[in-house]
Order: C-alpha cells, then structure tokens, then sequence
C-alpha cells in the first residue's frame, strides 16, 4: 500500500476506543521503525507467515498488515504499519505515528550507526504520540556469535531504554524466528493491562460521580448530573 493510499493512517476499522466493532481487544495500532536495512520487513514477514522471507524490495512509504491472536481468553487485534526508514521518506513516516499504541525501534545487533538512530526514532514518535509505547528491538540475533559478538552491547540497550523510559527490549531474529511472536504477544498483553486500568477508572468515574461540594451524589442528584451532562 503507498503513502499516497486515502485513509491510510489508522489500517481498516481503527477506533479509538479499546475495542473493536466485532468485541475483539484493540486495534492495536503498531508501528515497525528504525533505519534502512534493519530488518523491520523481514520481521513483520516472519511472524505473518512463521518463516523468512528474504526481502529484496524496498518498503516504499509504509505497507499495513493486520494480525489477530490471542491474550489469555482475548483475541487481540493488531494492526501493524511497516515503514520506510530512508531519508527520502522521512516527511511524511511521522503521519502514520497518530493514534499508535506501540512502536518497534529496531536496529541491526552488528550495526553501531542503526543503533545510534533508536534515540531519534524514539523521540520523533514522542512528539507526535505521547503516549505510544516504545519496544527497543536489536534485530539480526543469528548473526551474533561468541566469535562475532554484537557490536550493540546489552549495556548500552538498557541503559538508552532506561533513560527513554522504553516499554521493553527485544533481540529477534527473523532466520530463526527468535523471539519474533513473543515481542508481538508482549506488546498485546501491555496494551491489554492499560486497557483494562482505563476500563476500571471509567467504570469507577461513571460509578462515583462527586458532586460540586465533593460528597457522593443522591439519586435525585445523579439524574441532575445526566441532565447536564446531556
Ligand atoms: P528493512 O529495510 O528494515 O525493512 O529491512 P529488510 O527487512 O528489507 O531486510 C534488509 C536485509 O536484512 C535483507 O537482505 C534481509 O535478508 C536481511 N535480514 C533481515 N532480517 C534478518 C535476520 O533476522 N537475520 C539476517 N541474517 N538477515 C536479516
Ligand atoms: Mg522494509
């Protein structure tokens, strides 16, 4: 799907509220960032189809791909926006940031200047989409060896993570399939725990409404308070 695709920003059926039009939890609106050649395409192949997919050709502005799984006793629907990460597309990547509930910063574990970018991505989103959660993902894991060890230590992951208040860090590889389903199914859970707290808060508000001197209200002052609400 291109840039220039009409209502693109969101994926089909994206609401804001925490459930969809059929009962499931979300949309759970994803996006997959980072530099050119990290991997992000390969990753959202691999959890889609439980393989790797070798992939030669560039994303061009942004390809949607929905996913459904499950989260204990929910189905759990995501909608997940693979991005471009080169330059030439860097003006208008930041439209598919509204409403985000999570992004996926990858990097390349054997590549030092992908790594150098998490900050950028990480702060680029957070002026668009306060809110959205930030999962750190060093891709490529299988090229990691003890004779070749990752250039990007567990150090400097946490450390970034812990200083831009990251919601996880994830190694993944989309050759062996490490850890791919589990980063998805981490990112359905959390969703799932702060839409449950933001359930319970509505819940209590619209169950305890105070009234101006702070007392619960009466009966009689319940039905005033609908009325002006209304
Ligand atoms: P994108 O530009 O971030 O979407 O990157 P791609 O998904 O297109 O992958 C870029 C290159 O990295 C391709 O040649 C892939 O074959 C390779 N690649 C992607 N994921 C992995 C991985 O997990 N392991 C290895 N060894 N190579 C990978
Ligand atoms: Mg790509």
């Amino acid at each position: 799907m291109s840039v220039n695709d009409k209502d693109t920003q969101d994926g089909p059926a994206e609401q804001v509220a925490n459930r969809t039009e059929d009962g499931k939890r979300g949309p759970v609106k994803v996006i997959m960032l980072g530099e050119s050649s990290v991997g992000k395409t390969c990753l959202v192949k691999r959890l889609l189809t439980r393989s790797f997919v070798d992939n030669t050709d560039v994303t061009y502005g942004a390809a949607y791909a929905p996913y459904t799984f499950r989260v204990g006793e929910e189905d759990v629907k995501m909608g997940i926006w693979d991005t471009a990460g080169s330059e030439r597309f860097r003006s208008f990547i930041s439209t598919y940031f509204r409403q985000a509930k999570a992004a996926v910063v990858c990097y390349s574990l054997d590549d030092l200047a992908t790594f150098e970018k998490v900050r950028y991505w990480i702060e680029i989103v957070r002026q668009h989409e306060e809110s959205c959660a930030m999962y750190i993902c060093g891709t490529k894991a299988d090229l990691v060896t003890t004779r070749n060890p990752a250039v990007v230590t567990s150090e400097m992951v946490e450390s970034i993570a812990l200083e831009l208040t990251a919601a996880g860090i994830y190694e993944t590889s989309s050759k062996t399939g490490k850890n791919v389903e589990l980063l998805f199914q981490m990112i359905g859970e959390d969703f799932i725990k702060r839409a449950k707290q933001t359930d319970y808060v509505k819940d209590e508000t619209e169950s305890i409404q105070l009234t101006e001197n702070g007392a619960a209200p009466t009966p009689d002052e319940k039905t005033e308070v609908k009325q002006k609400c209304c």
